[in-house]
């Protein structure tokens, strides 16, 4: 077992898988930063090459067993932090076998490659989409399972599967469920470049940027201005929570679930309005139909990660971290 005390000094190496992703790369930026040795296993499939150093990239499948035993051997690690995942919840109810085959059957590759290598601590990505649709809000750890698509369902599946191998074979586990991950570190070069992008704020800055009208996925919810709302957090306080949940394994802690969110919830509306003061423009939009398995609310109690982990966000101000993401959107342009 590695103490903190040793922490100082011996600087463990980390396996990283989707280390070229939004959340991934940011991960990887601030283990370097803290002193890590770290590889990353990535496909490329979602992920960009252009986001980490060549020097540490493998371009493996996850289903490549194998494969990941070999890097696992080539560079013995202490831990993996496993993000490679597909995560489009659309995407995931219209061909769902991608989701359960790539998320699922991955990790589980994943897995047996690192007790096939004595490698037995995971950090895993979890997301806020176990929960469904929950009852009411802030919404704690102890919320029952009660996914509604596919891809909620394959990060249940996971972690269900973490619980066995904690029990069965001793692999510490902690799972983090991300509510919204959002902005990007200032001055860096890493940010919000899905393909095709689904998510609310790099949308919004498009439809500034081309004129053309953000849709705005329903307006009759039972929210105070009628729009969804959700706990908007910022992507290098997601990282941070993955070296704490890191830390806290290679200390010897035992396994468990982590909320990732600043306990804050924002509508559709407050995040357009927030893009127009960072953006000094006027965001197009029009109200359109409701999006399928939009719950009207999801804003989680971060207490647990704050008062377990010792976790607490940078980063407390929609403004703020829009500004972050549109800094990232500014420099790439
Ligand atoms: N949203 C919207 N128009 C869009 C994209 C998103 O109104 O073009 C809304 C969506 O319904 C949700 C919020 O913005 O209430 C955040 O959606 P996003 O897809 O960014 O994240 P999610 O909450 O689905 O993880």
């Amino acid at each position: 077992m590695l103490l903190q005390s040793d922490l100082a000094t011996s600087k463990p190496t980390i396996l990283v898988t989707g280390g070229a992703g939004y959340i991934g790369a940011h991960t990887v930026h601030l283990l370097l930063q803290r002193g890590y040795e770290v590889q990353v296993v990535d496909n490329l499939s979602r992920g960009h090459r252009h986001n980490v150093d060549p020097a540490r990239l493998h371009v493996v499948d996850l289903a490549d067993t194998e494969a990941l035993c070999g890097v696992l051997a080539r560079h013995p690690c202490e831990a993996v932090i496993h993000f490679a995942a597909y995560i489009a919840v659309g995407e995931s109810t219209r061909v769902p076998e991608l989701y359960f085959r790539n998320n699922v059957c991955g990790s589980l590759s994943l897995l047996t490659a690192m007790l096939r290598s004595g490698v037995k601590r995971m950090v895993f990505s979890s997301t806020a989409a176990v929960y469904g649709m929950p009852a009411r809000v802030p919404i704690l750890e102890d919320f029952p399972y009660a996914p509604v698509s596919p891809y909620g369902e394959s990060k249940v599946m996971v972690e269900k599967i973490l619980g066995w191998f904690d029990s069965l074979h001793g692999l510490r586990s902690i799972s983090l469920r991300y509510f919204n991950a959002s902005g990007a570190e200032p001055g860096g070069t890493i940010g919000e470049e899905h393909d095709p992008e689904t998510h609310l704020i790099p949308l919004a800055f498009r439809a500034v940027e081309t004129g053309q009208p953000l849709t705005l996925f329903g307006d009759d919810y039972p929210t105070p201005d009628g729009t969804c709302i959700r706990d908007y957090i910022h992507v290098s306080d997601l990282a941070e929570a993955h070296i704490l949940a890191l830390e806290h394994l290679l200390a010897g802690g035992g396994s468990g679930a982590f909320n990732v969110g600043t306990g804050t919830g924002h509508s559709v509306r407050e995040v357009i309005a927030a893009v127009d003061a960072v953006t000094g423009r006027k965001t197009p939009w029009v109200a359109g139909p409701r999006r399928e398995g939009d719950p009207a609310e999801l804003v989680a109690s971060a207490d647990k990660l704050k008062r377990m982990l010792h976790w607490s966000p940078r980063f407390t101000s929609l403004r703020d971290i829009v500004a972050t993401a549109w800094e990232f959107e500014s420099r790439r342009r």
